[in-house]
């Protein structure tokens, strides 16, 4: 059985190395008899492998010690509620930037909470954009910034950290963590769902820096609650353990892949293949402007709408799955995270320059 190419947007790739060492280690681990998901999360085992992931994660980010890394369930869409119901602190409003469907779902679940100030919206030119920082009309008594570096629909990139008005600065990184060294210190709160560049579904990382924990809504659930998650180590309840475990297996993949500067290296080649040839073709285009295109998702339109099923057809013949773009974009999408390698890219490539030969 050979393993195909997957440009799945979510639940997405992952590495072969770690599929094939979980494998190995599904029934026995280390010569215990049972498998992690069998485990306690309160055994000796599971800590040590909990505590593993968690400083090899922060290896990999050099996550400064001011900060607390929260392992947690709900996926990124909880947290567009916890962050308000955990970060507001008294104040009433917050500002958020608006660049895809991401920062919108967002926008919609804070203000639910808070009187929300959008910033900076793209949406007029179709969010074919990153609004620059000149643009961005904030509030000094906001109680943070919160923004979507990557716009894992819209094929949207940041290429630059804003900066808030000296209030914490809060990120939905999960479409892009781990691709890039980031700079952890500018950040008051970054949060990432697990099943793109990390592991599997059920996880849900969330790094905060330690002054920002505490005064949560009266409301909030103690589960929901980062104080009380980062005074239980995660484990308040039963954490998602065999996402913990493979998330860690990716961490360890990462860090001999050469860390996150190296895989960098790889993604950014990968990403400018692909729209290299994207951009010299005249049968396919994308709609993203160049100083703000996603090195992880990349959207492509056929110049025929007609042509998308026979185009997704041949793909799958091909070995190339999950290639059909957002429902609500239409046309193609190819999601190119840390675990898709680059022969996956150059397939791609090569099946839509014969597709196109056939085709235009
Ligand atoms: C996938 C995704 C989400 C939603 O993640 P869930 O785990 O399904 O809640 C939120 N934000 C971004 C940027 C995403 O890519």
């Amino acid at each position: 059985m050979a393993r195909k190419f997957n440009f799945c947007a979510g639940p997405a790739a992952l590495p072969e190395a770690v599929l094939r060492k979980a494998s190995a280690e599904m029934l026995d681990w280390n010569g215990l008899g049972l498998s992690v998901m069998e485990m306690s999360h309160r055994s000796e085992e599971f800590t040590a492998i909990a505590s593993k992931a968690e400083s090899d994660f922060r290896e990999l980010l050099s996550i400064p010690e001011n900060y607390r890394v929260l392992f947690m369930q709900g996926g990124a869409s909880a947290q567009f509620s916890l962050v308000p119901m955990n970060l507001l602190r008294g104040k009433k409003r917050v500002d958020y930037i608006s660049t895809g469907q991401w920062s919108e779902k967002a926008i919609q679940e804070a203000s639910r909470y808070a009187d929300v100030n959008v910033a900076a919206s793209t949406e007029a030119t179709h969010y074919s954009r990153v609004p620059a920082q000149s643009e961005l009309k904030l509030n000094s008594d906001a109680a943070y910034l919160h923004y979507t570096p990557n716009e894992t629909i819209g094929g949207v990139e940041f290429g630059y950290v804003p900066e808030s008005s000296g209030v914490p600065l809060v990120a939905d990184f999960s479409s892009s963590i781990l691709s890039e060294p980031i700079d952890v210190s500018k950040f008051g709160l970054i949060y990432a769902g697990a099943q793109k560049n990390i592991g599997p579904a059920g996880l849900c990382i969330v790094i905060i820096r330690d002054d920002l924990l505490g005064d949560e809504l009266e409301q909030t659930p103690s589960v929901f609650s980062y104080q009380s998650i980062a005074k239980n180590d995660s484990m308040l309840n039963t954490p998602p353990t065999y996402s913990w475990y493979l998330a860690g297996l990716v961490f360890e993949w990462l860090k001999e892949q050469g860390g996150l500067a190296a895989i960098q290296a790889i993604n950014a080649r990968k990403a400018k293949k692909l729209y290299s040839y994207i951009d010299a073709s005249d049968f396919y285009t994308n709609p993203i402007e160049s100083g703000s295109r996603s090195r992880m998702n990349v959207p492509f339109i056929l110049a025929n709408e007609q042509l998308d099923a026979v185009f997704l057809e041949g793909a799958e013949k091909a070995g190339l799955l999950n290639l059909k773009g957002h429902r609500s974009v239409g046309g193609m999408r190819a999601s190119i995270y840390n675990a898709v390698p680059e022969a996956a890219v150059e397939a791609l490539i090569e099946y839509m320059k014969y597709f196109a030969a056939s085709h235009g």
